[in-house]
């Protein structure tokens, strides 16, 4: 008996058999048995006057046999039928809706019987490839509300692992899951919540060299990254593959919501043209964040991915949302595309990727660090010999240039706080002559408050290096670290 292939798109019509065999000594006759077993095939492959459709092409063996007549063309017991629908066209085959088992129709119930969803809406649900950047604050909501929702692949790109100081927002991880991947940990709670999931883990830094490859098996990207290098390479990738961007991004109290370069939209480069200086505004780590904010704005992007894999509602395009946690306040801006943006714009000048850190003027996560001394990190000393300074009671200045509430925290017995925003009123309180060694959190505010002072002409200064987290790791590990 000649057998027959069924390609993908085909398969749910089969019992989801990828090849049968079938009686017949043409292909004609071959595909009449094939159909007769399978009837809600024959629609698929044959039209009304019962030709094969234009979009499906016949192979016997390796031969086209389109142009040959399949009543005419002889089917032998080894041959080996191929129906090839076409795939890149966006034929009605290839986007075949799936199919839901008994199981989906009762877990997605509550959206089957509103109208705008039904069974179209949640096979569409079914059928989307959607990628979260970023398992952290707004990638755990999104990652367990379209779980939920049952959007059929999510892809996850992440390499960080559970930190104590995620628990507060990122609510897709659990105590116990403290030290684990997030991608682990994560992809875990989705599972658990829809077994009918597919999820794609990709458990690299999405850089210039892999996001293309990373993006463009996906049909909507959800940037819920945390730093302005991946911002732009996020938008980029998704101008340069056509894919739309669902924006959000948090800070305190506030966040921002929109969608990015969809149908002609504007894209963030049109919003924000160039990055802002490094260190001028503070990420999540530095700046903090209330828990609950990236639960909103997440839930907003899920929302707007939703709608589009829907195809109903007013997208969030060319308008961008601000949120107000404390006024609790919603406001929306109108964004329009900058003729002139270097990617999307009429005269495009970034046609492929770039680097992105040097753009955004910060270094790369694990690059080594700068072999020539900067202002910044000029005369560092330890937090060892801080201690053993203090111990043995030498005579210097020590100052905290962190802010009164982080004081309250944790504090250095003897150091004097002057939080780095007042710090250069109280200059001329310090003698010239005097050794000086100034601290903060991680050492960054430290390190400008010691530029200051040096570029005032101050000869003894040093920055402490790490910060008073190093301090907890290495010299009193029962103090808090935040
Ligand atoms: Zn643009």
């Amino acid at each position: 008996m000649p057998k027959i292939l069924i390609p993908t798109p085909l398969r749910q019509f089969t019992g989801k058999q990828d090849a049968v065999s079938v009686s017949g000594t043409t292909v004609g006759e071959a595909l009449n048995a094939l159909t007769t077993e399978y009837p809600d095939l024959r629609k698929q492959i044959f039209n009304d006057e019962g030709r094969i459709r234009s979009f499906v092409n016949v192979y016997l063996n390796d031969e086209d046999i389109r142009y040959m007549g399949k009543d005419a063309t002889p089917a032998r017991d080894a041959d080996t039928i191929s129906l090839v629908p076409s795939i890149a066209g966006g034929s009605a085959l290839a986007e075949a809706p799936p199919v839901l088992s008994k199981d989906e129709i009762l877990r997605y119930s509550r959206h089957l019987i509103i109208p705008e969803v039904g069974i179209d809406g949640q096979q569409k649900l079914k059928a989307a490839k959607v990628l979260l950047i970023g398992a952290g604050g707004l990638g755990a909501p999104l990652g367990l509300y379209l779980s939920a929702a049952g959007v059929g692949t999510l892809g996850l790109v992440d390499f960080d692992v559970v930190d104590f100081t995620n628990l507060q927002r990122q609510v897709i991880h659990s105590t116990k899951d403290v030290g684990r991947a997030k991608l682990d940990s994560a992809a875990e709670k989705m599972q658990a919540i829809n077994p009918h999931l597919t999820i794609h883990r990709h458990e690299t830094a999405l850089s210039s060299e892999n996001a293309l490859a990373i993006l463009k098996d996906y049909d909507i990207v959800v940037d819920g990254t945390d730093n302005f290098p991946t911002r732009y390479l996020v938008n980029d990738a998704c101008v340069l593959l056509g894919k739309p961007n669902v924006y959000g991004s948090i800070f305190r109290f506030e966040g921002q919501a929109t969608v990015f370069a969809y149908e002609g939209g504007p894209c963030y480069r049109c919003l924000y043209p160039e990055p802002p200086p490094p260190g001028l505004v503070p990420s999540c780590a530095e700046g903090g964040v209330l828990g609950i904010l990236p639960g909103t704005i997440g839930l907003i992007q899920a929302t707007e991915t939703v709608k589009l894999i829907l195809g109903i509602g007013e997208p969030l395009v060319g308008r961008l949302l601000l949120y107000d946690a404390l006024g609790m306040k919603f406001r929306e801006l109108k964004l329009r595309k900058n003729p002139e943006c270097p990617v999307c714009g009429e005269h495009r000048t970034i046609t492929r990727l770039i680097d992105y850190h040097q753009f955004c003027g910060v270094p790369r996560p694990g690059a080594a660090a700068p072999a020539q001394e900067t202002p910044l990190n000029r005369n560092e000393i330890d937090v060892t010999e801080v201690k053993a300074m203090l111990d043995r009671g030498d005579e210097f200045v020590l100052i905290d240039v962190r802010e009164p509430h982080e004081y309250r925290i944790c504090k250095i017995p003897g150091a004097k706080l002057i939080p780095l925003g007042e710090f250069p009123r109280h200059v001329g309180e310090f003698n010239p002559e005097a050794d000086i060694v100034i601290h903060c959190r991680s050492g960054v505010r430290s390190g400008k408050a010691c530029h200051i002072l040096r570029q005032a002409g101050f000869g003894k200064v040093r920055n402490m290096r790490g910060g008073i987290l190093a301090w907890a790791d290495k010299v009193d590990t029962s103090m808090p670290k935040y």
